[in-house]
């Protein structure tokens, strides 16, 4: 490690969840869709596609710009396509963070990274008590605000006036909202982007749109901003989607009524999660994502974590102060939601 530079050794880089190769596990431990992604979309992909690899992949992405900007009823310019969400994001730390940045300190895990590896100062804002952001804590703050809306972790969702609130008193600094779970709920903040210049709402195709694999990620903005964002993707990768991706994309866009079912899907099992979690004992916090965040009061959450993947099931556990107590449980099938809570109830028998 000698010849990495100093910035990246002193860097504690994301950790991803398992992505175990050899299958065999139910997977509740990265909020992927249990679905898969929309047979149009799937079927509209072709043996030309594979071939038109040959050539490199559409730097402005066009089609999926336009089929994003159609979905959200805003302009081609104001969309940026990018690797994933992630890529969107770096970007916004790379692009808009000379005055600093700040985020809640119960959040996704990839906002301190990036910082770190963009050299990006930040201060971190405790969420309530009752793990909630609070909008005021983020007035006129001078920085780059980050905020994850449903929050990670959390899966609490801060209604659209409070963002509203947020932009309003920060007139002279960006405001990221990081919507990859808006679809499970809420309502998004793209409506806010002709009245604030100073929002970027970023989202992505990995979670609601069945996609995780693609790496599909996008920014909506304002013209100004998308240009500054566009500044630093043109100084990194102009090719930052391939074609593939971009293609089962813009079909995946066009499908609303298979991305109405899947969501409807979810939000139901979501429900009968939260009920099947709470009659064994556990207190969830109120989700408005894909996920839930539970604790048990007579078992730790990272025995749960260790005991369900001995019985073959995977979920998430932070080893983070405020959080390590809990399991995050990505919702699945109405299936595995079954097999999870009839293993919970074996694990729970045994520690009485
Ligand atoms: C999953 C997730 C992302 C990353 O999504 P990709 O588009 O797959 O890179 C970004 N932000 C939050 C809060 C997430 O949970």
């Amino acid at each position: 490690m000698n010849y990495l530079n100093a910035r990246l050794k002193n860097l504690t880089a994301y950790q991803p969840g398992e992505q175990p190769s050899d299958g065999g596990y139910i997977k509740l431990n990265t909020n992927e869709n249990p679905y898969t992604p929309s047979r149009y979309a799937v079927i509209n992909m072709g043996v030309e596609d594979v071939e038109n690899l040959r050539l490199y992949s559409d730097p402005e992405c066009r089609k999926l710009c336009s089929a994003i900007a159609e979905f959200y009823g805003v302009e081609k310019r104001n969309v940026l396509t990018a690797n994933g969400s992630d890529e969107v994001l770096a970007f916004c730390f790379a692009g808009f963070c000379d005055c600093g940045a700040v985020f809640p300190d119960v959040t996704y895990g990839f906002y301190r990274v990036f910082a770190g590896l963009f050299g990006v100062n930040y201060d971190i804002i405790g969420l309530a008590p009752d793990f909630t952001v609070r909008a005021e804590d983020y007035f006129n703050c001078g920085k780059t605000i980050f905020l994850a809306n449903p929050n990670a972790q959390t899966g609490i969702y801060l209604p659209l006036a409070e963002i509203g609130k947020i932009l309003k008193n920060n007139p002279n600094n960006v405001v990221v909202i990081d919507e990859a779970y808006i679809d499970f709920g809420g309502e998004s903040a793209v409506s806010l982007i002709d009245k604030y210049k100073n929002l970027i709402v970023v989202q992505t195709f990995s979670k609601s749109r069945s996609l995780a694999g693609a790496r599909v990620g996008f920014a909506v903005a304002d013209e100004g901003l998308i240009r500054g964002l566009k500044q630093v993707k043109y100084s990194f990768n102009p090719y930052n989607v391939n074609s593939l991706s971009a293609r089962i994309a813009t079909f995946a866009v066009k499908d609303t009524q298979y991305f109405g079912e899947c969501k409807a899907k979810i939000i139901k099992t979501r429900k009968r999660l939260i009920n099947g979690l709470k009659e064994l004992g556990f207190s969830c916090l109120p989700s408005t994502a894909n996920f839930v965040l539970a604790e048990h009061v007579s078992i730790s959450g990272e025995e749960l974590y260790i005991k369900l993947k001995e019985r073959g099931i995977l979920v998430r556990h932070f080893n983070e102060e405020r959080i390590k107590n809990f399991v995050r449980i990505t919702v699945g099938t109405d299936a595995d939601t079954n097999i999870l809570l009839k293993t919970l109830e074996g694990i729970l028998n045994e520690k009485v």
